[in-house]
């Protein structure tokens, strides 16, 4: 069953979405903030965000781009008051997938949906991430260019495609098997000692004030894990 979060300030509209959406065979959870639906954007891993763009606080341009800025490519699908925020949408790059004019039509939405959600479905990696942030670490993979507290830190280009695939893949156990597959290619003499010193290495680089990694998980018997 297919994840959407609702984002939208107007109590009835909310309630239409979430009821429609719900009988649609849709799991849904409906927010009225900005803020909220950053908070649940990770946790609660939506598949879709149908997002309203006039919200108080963080208006829902504002909240696509963070999410975009997170290293997220959650499809986001617009809903739109006027002609004015359309060429908002267009002219700033702000990672929209679609949108729509309000008032929306609701089967008119759940085309769109199963449209989005059809480009993204069978595309487990969902594309290259280009920046990502957590903590205090801030990676950008067009320059190659990491930094932690503010400072670089020299990653070799095997840790830098290591650490690339665990983002990608964040959330989930990826076995040494994937990563010698993904990240190695099988081209190099590797072994999964191999593996498990590049991680070590990469975590003591990424470190935290205490020394700590957190973010990379160790699975028992099966691999690793990014929870960043
Ligand atoms: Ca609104």
């Amino acid at each position: 069953m297919s994840k959407i979060l609702v984002v939208e300030d107007e109590e009835l509209t909310r309630r239409n979405l979430a009821r429609f959406l719900g009988g649609r065979g849709f799991s849904v959870t409906a927010v009225e903030s900005g803020e909220e639906a950053l908070q649940l954007v990770r946790s609660a891993a939506p598949d879709l965000i149908v997002l309203d763009i006039t919200l108080p606080g963080k208006d829902g341009l504002t909240v696509c781009r963070e999410i975009r800025e997170q290293g997220l490519t959650t499809p986001v699908l617009f809903l739109t008051a006027k002609d004015q925020e359309i060429d908002k949408l267009t002219g700033f790059g702000v990672g929209a997938d679609d949108y729509l004019t309000k008032p929306a039509s609701l089967l008119e939405l759940e085309a769109r949906i199963r449209v989005a959600l059809r480009r993204t479905s069978g595309d487990e990696q969902a594309g290259p991430v280009e920046t990502y942030k957590w903590d205090d670490v801030r990676v950008d993979f067009t320059t190659h260019e990491v930094f932690v507290r503010g400072e670089l830190v020299e990653l070799s280009a095997k840790e830098l495609d290591l650490l690339r695939f665990l983002i990608q893949n964040r959330g989930k156990v990826v076995s040494r098997q994937q990563l010698l597959k993904h990240v190695w290619g099988y081209t190099d003499d590797v072994t999964s000692r191999t593996i498990d010193t590049h991680v070590l290495n990469l975590r003591r680089k990424l470190a935290d004030v205490e020394g700590e990694c957190t973010v990379i998980q160790t699975v028992r018997g099966a691999g690793y894990r990014f929870t960043g």
